[in-house]
């Protein structure tokens, strides 16, 4: 058999076909025998009804895992969470070095690092719009507009072509905080030669250009300068333009900006050691809240998503010890509702209305834009750059065919329509899936990382769904039932629904299959347990519709 080809493959493990956990494979090199790359290595947020008591996700990285001696390094687009947030956690079964920039390795530092037991991770400055190598990379940081400070592409040359790996862009030139999207270094990269684009579609349904984020400010300054009384803003704990916008719009109608919620301070610490607060006056903490007049504060909170331990959820439901709202004061959703949310957010925009405060959305304000880039961006960005490949990335399978039919209307000649765990081959020849990788989800339980197999899950989820019985069942060795055996019911109704008690039916069922059980049978504990076990299960269900777990402790005396 020939050996087979040197060639330059893309093997998404994340992020395609889902909103979230971005984490992206380069490869160089004959099949067994690459070399890779890591771009990205993001968390998403679980839908809390399937996997009851877990909240984050992270990719399951085990193909890079198992060849970790061949990563040559792990390279963050920038901050955002669907980005960078697994890293702490799944960075011990890399062990790459991490590059990334100033402000993404100051937040992951004080956010997860800095907790006991983090990993000692080897982090490298990148500074953006510069270049460095990692073996057959040569990797270039080029700076673009997002919602979030230091956001770069990243033009990866190879010996077999140049990608452009778009990561999150829009186009601004009023970014208020950050950098543009920089049109003629993009233009450049054009005239270079772009092989492949590996591009963002998030908001590829959506017509027209994203608005700026200083028509924004301008909106947010307006609205605070008109309030009657106090006015929250609620955002994205890392839009440090928005938070700059809120201090400056505070300082222009003479109120001061009070900081509400632990990861907001430690966005603003990062942000002004970065030099990205300076010109406006330093935030507040919430126990100076309480001295200043109604129309004298604003105060910026965690929470836009309806996190139920974070600011906004307390201070609606006017638990937080420090900040209060009153009738006819003002909430500000300086943010959008990501999808699964949407509950959470309801539930205190409910709660706020009906103690008579106002609540103001992006529905009818433009108080909030998306860091993405909408058709016309997408068409300057395919017009400047002429890629030969496209393959739409970062989003749901909806975001990526539209984003391939898109693609393809631009003139390009190649699309792909790659998804986690494809091996797509850029280069040589013509672009092509050539494989499939394992791939697939982590759930971080508690403080542990699990995977999707583990038994703690099903398990769980059926628990949430049912409950559980447990019986506890002493018997001598004659086979003789010593004492009367002890239930505990969990989750369960009290009740059937003729009224009787459903523990009683459960202890009435125990009792009449060990009494029907011959001697010689109740000597043998399994036998025991299993009798039970479907005694139970019918009973409950025959009062209940509903089969409950049941976990069965057959104690020999
Ligand atoms: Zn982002
Ligand atoms: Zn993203």
């Amino acid at each position: 058999m020939a050996p087979s080809r040197d060639e330059l493959v893309f093997v998404p493990l994340g992020g395609l076909g889902e909103i979230g956990m971005n984490a992206a494979l380069y490869g160089v090199g004959p099949q067994g025998r690459r070399q890779w790359i890591l771009v990205d290595c993001g968390m998403g947020f679980a839908a809390e009804e399937h996997l009851p008591g877990v909240d984050l996700m992270y990719p399951d990285l085990s193909y890079i895992e198992a060849d970790k001696k061949n990563l040559l390094g792990i390279v963050i687009t920038h901050a955002h969470e669907d980005h960078i947030g697994a890293l702490a956690d799944l960075w011990p079964r890399l062990g790459a070095p991490v590059y990334a920039t100033r402000f993404a390795i100051g937040l992951l530092e004080t956010r997860r690092l800095s907790e006991p037991g983090a990993p000692k991770i080897p982090l490298h400055q990148v500074a953006p719009g510069r270049r460095f190598a990692l073996g057959p990379f040569d990797i270039e940081y080029v700076p673009v507009a997002h919602s979030i400070p230091e956001s770069n592409a990243l033009a990866i040359r190879t010996p077999h072509g140049l990608v452009l790996h778009t990561g999150d862009w829009k186009l601004d030139d009023t970014p208020y905080v950050g950098s543009t999207t920089d049109e003629s270094r993009f233009r450049a990269l054009g005239d270079e030669g772009v092989l492949a684009l590996v591009g963002d579609s998030t908001n590829v349904v959506r017509e027209g250009r994203s608005p700026s984020e200083s028509d924004v400010a301008k909106r947010l300054a307006e609205l605070i300068a008109a309030a009657p009384h106090r006015v929250a803003v609620t955002t994205f704990a890392s839009n440090v333009a928005r938070l700059k916008a809120v201090a400056a719009a505070a300082e222009a109608c003479g109120r001061e900006a009070v900081l509400v919620g632990r990861a907001m301070d430690r966005v603003a610490e990062v942000a002004s050691e970065c030099g990205y607060l300076d010109g406006v006056p330093e935030f507040r903490p919430p126990n100076a809240y309480g001295y200043f007049p109604r129309d004298k504060v604003v105060a910026l909170l965690t929470g836009s998503q309806g996190e139920p331990r974070a600011a906004l959820a307390r201070v609606a439901d006017d638990e937080h010890p420090e900040v209060a709202l009153s009738p006819g004061d003002q909430v500000i959703f300086s943010s959008r509702t990501i999808p699964g949310n949407e509950k959470e957010v309801g539930r205190i925009v409910n709660t706020l209305l009906r103690r008579g405060i106002d609540v103001i959305t992006d529905r009818t304000e433009l108080v909030h834009v998306s860091g993405h880039p909408r058709r016309d961006e997408l068409a300057a960005m395919y017009r400047w750059t002429r890629p030969r490949i496209a393959v739409p990335a970062h989003g749901e399978d909806l975001h990526l065919a539209e984003h391939a039919a898109f693609a393809r209307a631009q003139g390009v000649q190649e699309v792909v329509r790659a998804r986690n765990g494809s091996v797509v081959r850029l280069a040589p020849g013509p672009a092509a899936i050539v494989g499939e990788v394992p791939f697939g989800r982590l759930y971080k339980d508690g403080d542990i990382v699990v995977g999707a197999a583990e038994r703690a899950m099903p398990e769980r989820r059926k628990l949430s769904f049912a409950g559980i019985v447990s019986v506890a069942i002493a018997i001598d060795e004659r086979g003789e039932v010593a004492g009367d055996p002890v239930i505990e019911v969990m989750g369960l109704p009290a009740k059937s629904r003729r009224g009787d008690s459903i523990p009683d039916l459960v202890a009435d069922a125990v009792g009449d299959v060990l009494d029907g059980m011959p001697r010689g049978r109740r000597r043998d504990p399994e036998a025991v347990e299993q009798a039970v076990v479907r005694a139970v299960r019918s009973t409950v269900q025959g009062v209940w519709g509903k089969k409950p777990a049941c976990h069965v402790l057959v104690v020999e005396v």
